[in-house]
């Protein structure tokens, strides 16, 4: 008999956190995907006997290492970086680079396993990895922010390759941050490849890969809401964030008939009573990413607005809301509240935005729950279409290429629908863990032991 069939869920969670100690973040994002593996693999002989929850749960390899760099005062200064690539198993290793001080191992590692299901979901040839810096690019000068994506590509260049590892933006990088980053690694390497994504138009990006993630969570939206025969127009809803996925998200719902009711950042949220229309989405894209303003200064110009200081949005009824701004937003007691006041509806912009107790609470409620590895996989679909323009060297279409988002946000939802129907009630959580862990594993058990 294999070890694994001695192993029951408790166990195997024991496990993954007594391997990694004080890595709360990954031991959570592992919990949530087994909960749902455990069940579908019971009867499957083949995936407990080559231990692949197991492997799966344990990165291919985790690189780290040191980052120097000068500030404008000519301080020497030193930050820590990482790559985890996760699994490679059904494509090159790829996921975002987030700068950000609360960044650590546990963190990336929660997010390259995220991203190995989620990109498996899309459909298209990519592995999952993920990387980044305790770096806050925040009140920091150009040249800086410069210093410091040369210095880190610097070291990640030796572990990263158009066919290698992909990388991407995240949290606190944005074009100008991928630009330094492609730039030093052409003048390292002497190769121009796509060897990241999220470039500028100018130098092999792809149109629409901006506004990718948060559009590609309204279409999923969308394709949950037409299952119960509905859709957007007149619909309340509540996004928290006001960075990429936030403001794209916005737009999109805007376009679809909703009227958005808040936005947020990381000091509290703004409440909009006559709706956030695409003139003040407008207003704060210029704001917070090239003024690097707070979302706290637009109740200066829209005075019909408040501003809540140190509060998520949770609060403000709505028949949907759009977790899009960072992991570990929504808790429990906000899930409570947001059905209490009859949302109907939650799509995950951002990546594990709600506590594994607020999923619970919506599940338990039947309400519409789409995790982010589903929600929020257009962007990183749209990076997958970048890699084939880079790879055929040709560009194509805005209108190609949103159909082909359009298209690849309805083969997710339907992947998540195959694996998460129990009778009226889709668990999109477990339709998207399962689909995704099966793609990913079937190829590992073409592998054998490797
Ligand atoms: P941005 O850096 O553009 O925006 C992040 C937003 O979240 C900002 O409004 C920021 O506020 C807010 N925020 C950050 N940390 C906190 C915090 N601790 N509490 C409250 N608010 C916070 O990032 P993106 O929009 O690109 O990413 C948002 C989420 O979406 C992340 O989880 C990311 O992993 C995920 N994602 C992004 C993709 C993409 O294509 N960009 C793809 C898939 C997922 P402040 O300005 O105050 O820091």
């Amino acid at each position: 008999m294999a070890i694994s069939d001695h192993v029951d869920f408790p166990a195997f969670i024991e496990g993954v956190k007594r391997r990694n100690p004080g890595q709360s973040e990954f031991v959570q994002a592992v919990q949530e995907v087994a909960e749902d593996i455990f069940d579908f693999i019971q009867d499957k002989e083949q995936y407990h006997h080559y231990q692949i929850l197991r492997r799966i749960a344990e990165p291919d390899r985790v690189v780290s290492f040191r980052v120097c760099w000068e500030d404008d005062k000519g301080n020497i200064r030193v930050q820590r970086g990482w790559r985890v690539q996760n699994n490679n198993s059904i494509g090159p290793y790829k996921g975002g680079i987030r700068f950000h001080p609360s960044v650590t191992e546990s963190v990336l590692k929660f997010l390259a396993f995220e991203q190995t299901f989620k990109n498996a979901l899309t459909g298209l040839p990519m592995g999952g990895g993920k990387g980044g810096a305790n770096f806050n690019p925040k009140g920091k000068s150009d040249h800086e922010v410069m210093r410091f994506c040369q210095s880190f590509m610097t070291e990640l260049y030796r572990h990263v390759g158009a066919d290698v590892d992909v990388p991407a933006g995240d949290i606190g990088v944005g074009g100008r941050e991928i630009g330094y980053m492609f730039g030093q690694y052409k003048r390292i390497t002497n190769q121009f490849t796509g060897v990241l994504t999220g470039k500028g138009l100018e130098y092999g990006g792809s149109l629409i890969r901006t506004e990718a993630t948060g559009y590609g969570a309204v279409y999923f939206l969308m394709n949950m809401l037409k299952e119960k025969g509905q859709d957007l127009v007149g619909k309340a809803v509540v996004i928290s964030g006001s960075g990429n996925v936030a403001t794209h998200a916005a737009e999109k719902v805007v376009q679809l008939g909703g009227r958005v009711m808040t936005l947020s950042d990381s000091q509290g949220f703004i409440h909009d009573p006559d709706g956030i229309d695409q003139e003040k989405i407008d207003w704060v894209k210029t704001h917070k990413t090239r003024r690097r303003g707070r979302i706290a200064e637009y109740v200066e110009t829209f005075t019909g607005a408040t501003f809540h200081e140190g509060k998520t949005p949770w609060g403000v009824p709505c028949d949907v809301a759009l977790p899009c701004a960072t992991q570990n937003e929504l808790l429990g007691e906000d899930a409570r509240t947001l059905v209490a006041n009859g949302c109907m509806a939650v799509a995950e912009g951002a990546n594990m935005p709600t506590n594994l107790e607020g999923v619970h609470v919506f599940k338990d409620a039947k309400i519409l729950f789409a995790p982010g590895k589903a929600a929020n996989a257009g962007g990183v679909a749209v990076s997958g279409l970048e890699m084939s323009q880079n790879s055929g060297r040709i560009s194509w279409k805005e209108a190609e290429l949103q159909q082909l988002l359009l298209d690849i946000m309805e083969g997710i939802h339907s992947r998540c629908l195959e694996y998460g129907r129990r009778g009226d009630y889709v668990d999109y959580v477990k339709g998207a863990n399962i689909a995704g862990f099966k793609k990913v594993a079937d190829a590992m058990l073409a592998y054998g032991v490797v």
